[in-house]
């Protein structure tokens, strides 16, 4: 079984769509990110900080889904990490309304012996020297190191972002973020740029759009699969890379051609995560479910041509 470490974000969002909004809910992109792994033969555990206002029933959902909390801290007296987000008609872009960092603004995370020898470790969206520190940690490299960040931390930590992405395998980042990352409209000349500046692979995440994986010369497209309903897409980049990475980290094979396979089986998951709010779809999926669904997706791509 292979051994993933996940660092990212515990937090309370509150959301708005066309569809409705909630009250402070379960949210965090290491929260999707584990909830999505936790799909797959491997051993995981999350790498975060909450506050003593973070309910035993969220702590809960994540150890009924065998997710190591070892390396979670709970500050007293603190406040846990809030987002809150509205999106537009067309679900493909929102706006932060509100992020308040609370016990997340002086976190030093702390990483667990048990998991200092992870085969695969998956940043995800935090503050980046967070994020360099869970890699410093390690007691060897991992055979794999993917990191997702967003459009805040390039506007409030640039500098940072840039040295960690110099240590990282594999960047995953939505294309408007890869044209902010690059100042390049065109997402393969973005690929290349972004490529220079240390990760050997790159995923771009284009929403409803699907997604592309670049390394070196090669390109290769996943669709997103058509679906009836869109509930709330929050989460859906951090399934995906809790998708890409829990299927790498069970497989154990981290070529090109498995990292194929990875981007579908994180497609897959992301399609479930938008068709409710928040946490919802993902807590309660089953693997028939997902087998079902990558038959789909495989269905949806494939098609004999004749070519000379
Ligand atoms: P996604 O929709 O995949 O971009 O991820 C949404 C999740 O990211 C939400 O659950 C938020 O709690 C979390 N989030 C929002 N802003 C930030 C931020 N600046 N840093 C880390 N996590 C964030």
């Amino acid at each position: 079984m292979g051994k993933l470490l996940i660092v990212g974000t515990v937090a309370f969002d509150e959301i708005e769509t066309p569809f409705g909004k909630t009250d402070k809910i379960l949210g965090g992109a290491a929260t999707f990110i584990g909830l999505a792994a936790s799909q797959y033969n491997v051993e995981s555990g999350i790498v975060s900080v909450v506050g003593e206002d973070f309910p035993q029933s969220y702590i809960n959902i994540l150890e009924d889904k065998n997710i190591d909390l070892s390396s979670l801290e709970v500050v007293k007296g603190g406040k846990t990490f809030y987002w809150k987000g509205k999106y537009h008609n067309d679900l493909n872009s929102r706006d932060t309304l509100v992020t308040e960092l609370n016990t997340l603004a002086d976190f030093n995370p702390v990483v667990s012996e048990a998991f200092k020898d992870a085969d695969v470790v998956m940043l995800g969206n935090l503050h980046p020297s967070t994020q360099l520190s869970v890699i410093n940690q390690m007691k060897k490299r991992p055979k794999l190191i993917v990191l997702d960040t967003m459009n805040f931390w390039m506007d409030n930590a640039l500098p940072e972002l840039m040295e960690v992405i110099k240590h990282i395998d594999v960047l995953t980042i939505n294309d408007e973020e890869a044209r902010q990352l690059t100042n390049e409209y065109s997402l393969v000349k973005a690929a290349k740029a972004i490529q220079k500046m240390g990760p050997k692979y790159l995923v771009i995440k284009k929403g409803e759009h699907g997604a592309l994986l670049f390394h070196k010369e090669e390109i290769f497209f996943a669709p997103a699969l058509p679906l009836e309903e869109v509930f709330d897409p929050t989460g859906a980049g951090d399934t995906f890379a809790g998708g890409f990475t829990g299927y790498l980290a069970a497989t154990g094979d981290i070529s090109f051609n498995n990292m194929k396979n990875a981007v579908i089986h994180g497609s897959n998951l992301a399609s479930f995560s938008v068709e409710q709010f928040g946490t919802e779809r993902m807590e309660s999926l089953k693997k028939e479910e997902v087998n079902k669904r990558l038959h789909q997706f495989k269905a949806l791509t494939q098609f004999d041509i004749e070519l000379k």
